[in-house]
């Protein structure tokens, strides 16, 4: 449980870095906030779905709620789509330049 919670926690951070730490426009974090603290499954500043800090969770860019009652930021949506787009391709070692690659180097078939 506190190791799912950890992990959990430590990929929120990854993607949060990855957003270039983008975070809620005060509008929008004022929105999830409100929706959360009328939601069943907020407990004490907490989400009984996730178990995140609902503060802290709002106030990121990239997070969303687990059931969808709010979801990630445009700006987030937009970042992430930009980068899968970007994303580096894996060069592909080609021995004979004369020949395309994935192609044989030596026959060309
Ligand atoms: S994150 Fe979603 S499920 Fe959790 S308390 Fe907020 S609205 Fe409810």
């Amino acid at each position: 449980m506190i190791y799912d919670r950890i992990s959990q926690f430590m990929h929120s951070m990854k993607d949060f870095a990855k957003s270039g730490f983008e975070v809620a426009k005060p509008e929008e974090f004022q929105k999830r906030l409100t929706t959360c603290s009328n939601c069943e499954h907020y407990n004490n500043g907490m989400c009984d779905v996730c178990g995140c800090v609902i503060i802290l969770k709002a106030k990121i860019g990239c997070e969303e709620c687990p059931i969808k009652k709010w979801t990630k930021t445009e700006d987030c949506e937009k970042f992430l789509e930009d980068e899968k787009k970007n994303k580096p391709k894996i060069p592909v070692f080609n021995p004979n330049p004369n020949i395309p690659p994935y192609k044989c180097g030596g026959c060309g078939k």
